[in-house]
């Protein structure tokens, strides 16, 4: 089939999400056809380094064949079985049991879905028999961040924080947002540090405002991802978790994004220092070749669940596929066997971390952050000012489409540019990120 043609049957039957039909019927689409590396390439043979690993996702890049082969073995051995009513399978088992090695110290229990989306309603369900066993039944509200982001179902977007998703569905009234720790857009005169304080004291604030007995969790991911690689200053965590504490409040770390390594430790949690109760993974599980989601579930919950007896009435029929559990194997056998995230902390984390604040040089760029295999500008049209450019999402857009031409996958978030490859690129292929996207910049200037 031509390309003419697919894209006419794209345009006449594919419902793209996060997407503008109208836009997209005007612009088309581009047709990925193969991948190899931190490559990927277009229908038009349009090579292109892969600044976003996918969706986040494909963290050891395109050519791990361990892993697809681990899957399609799977395929042929056991394609389907489930673990509900009294039964599991192998694979369940091991990568259960391998997560609760990789995972932050005394979260040695996992709850599988097919999704981070699933994995977040699954939390709001945790959490409410949690509470409900432990005779608190009035701890019901969960609180969030503004420009959050934690999944498109009704539950994953309640607890997101985005207001232009929040207009378009009714979300859940138990959960309410706090201000975002994103020190460029909003610190105003305060520094980072002030600034990270004043951000988790909101936590607080709320938390006061609503009754502490009354409040259940916190959720947030360690950075902000899709919001536009919001880093907290270094203020902000250890801050939150005295306010947590204080008044007896689970976390909620989504780590959807960060976990695997994608800070230079195996998780957001590790990097900070955080304990969580509950944590949300999905994406780099599998590195993105097979659908796969959960929650870890720390032993102060798990035991309140499993010693009060009765059925948790949850659960999804893709939860621990098989061929998913042995693609989340494979994962984790090539990030510990081949150091990846040792690699990330000690030499291709700290070289992007060099080229890409240069970037911070730009006329354009009122600022370039960057945190292991993460990275964000922001767009302006004048650095003194921070002025944003007249029309936000026209800026990163055009941004985002010269960064394409030049060879580069940058995502734009309103007017920030974001990147997050795969932890496999070499100090060599960062200087050709940061050289495409210095070009792309030039060429949105
Ligand atoms: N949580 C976070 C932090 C995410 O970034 C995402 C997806 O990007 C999700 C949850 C939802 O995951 P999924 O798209 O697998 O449902």
């Amino acid at each position: 089939m031509n390309k003419s043609q697919l894209l006419q049957q794209d345009r006449e039957h594919l419902l793209h999400p996060f997407t503008d039909f109208h836009d997209l019927g005007k612009q088309g689409t581009r047709v990925i056809t193969n991948a190899d590396g931190a490559y990927i390439t277009d229908i038009d043979g349009h090579r292109m380094l892969d600044g976003m690993s996918g969706l986040w996702c494909c963290n050891l890049g395109y050519s791990r064949t361990e892993i697809a082969d681990a899957i399609y073995e799977q395929l042929k051995t056991l394609p389907f079985y489930n673990s509900f009513f009294q039964c599991t399978t192998i694979p369940s088992i091991e990568l259960a049991d391998a997560l609760s090695e990789v995972t932050p110290e005394g979260m040695n229990n996992v709850f599988f879905t097919g999704s981070g989306s699933e994995a977040n309603d699954t939390n709001l369900r945790i959490i409410r028999r949690y509470w409900d066993l432990k005779e608190q039944p009035n701890k019901r509200i969960v609180i969030s961040r503004t420009n959050a982001y934690h999944g498109s179902t009704i539950g994953g977007a309640s607890l997101g924080g985005m207001s232009g998703m929040h207009k378009q569905f009714q979300a859940l009234d138990y959960i309410t947002h706090i201000q975002q720790p994103y020190w460029f857009g909003e610190g105003g005169d305060m520094s980072p540090e002030e600034f990270g304080v004043q951000a988790a004291r909101s936590l607080d604030e709320k938390i006061q405002e609503l009754g502490p007995d009354n409040v259940a969790a916190f959720i947030a991911e360690p950075i902000q991802g899709a919001g536009g690689v919001i880093i907290p200053p270094e203020t902000y965590w250890p801050e939150v978790k005295k306010v947590l504490a204080k008044y007896d409040i689970l976390l909620v770390m989504d780590e959807v994004i960060f976990g695997f390594g994608r800070t230079g430790e195996w998780f957001g949690s590790d990097y900070y220092g955080l304990k969580p109760d509950l944590m949300t993974f999905a994406k780099a599980v599998t590195n993105g070749y097979f659908p796969l989601g959960g929650t870890m579930v720390s032993d102060r919950v798990a035991e309140v669940i499993k010693a009060k007896g009765g059925e948790f009435t949850h659960g999804y029929t893709y939860s621990a596929h098989p061929a998913a559990c042995m693609a989340g194997l494979a994962t984790l056998n090539v990030l510990r066997n081949d150091k990846i995230i040792d690699n990330v902390r000690e030499t291709t984390g700290p070289y992007l971390a060099k080229r890409w604040a240069e970037l911070g040089d730009h006329p354009i760029v009122g600022e370039a952050r960057s945190l292991g295999m993460v990275g964000a500008l922001e767009l302006v049209k004048d650095k003194g000012s921070r002025a944003r450019f007249d029309d936000k999402c026209t800026a990163g857009g055009v941004c985002r489409d010269m960064s394409i031409k030049n060879g580069l996958v940058m995502r734009a978030t309103g007017d920030t540019m974001i990147i997050a490859p795969p932890l496999i690129i070499t100090t060599e292929q960062v200087d050709e990120l940061v050289e495409k996207a210095h070009r792309a910049l030039d060429d949105t200037a």
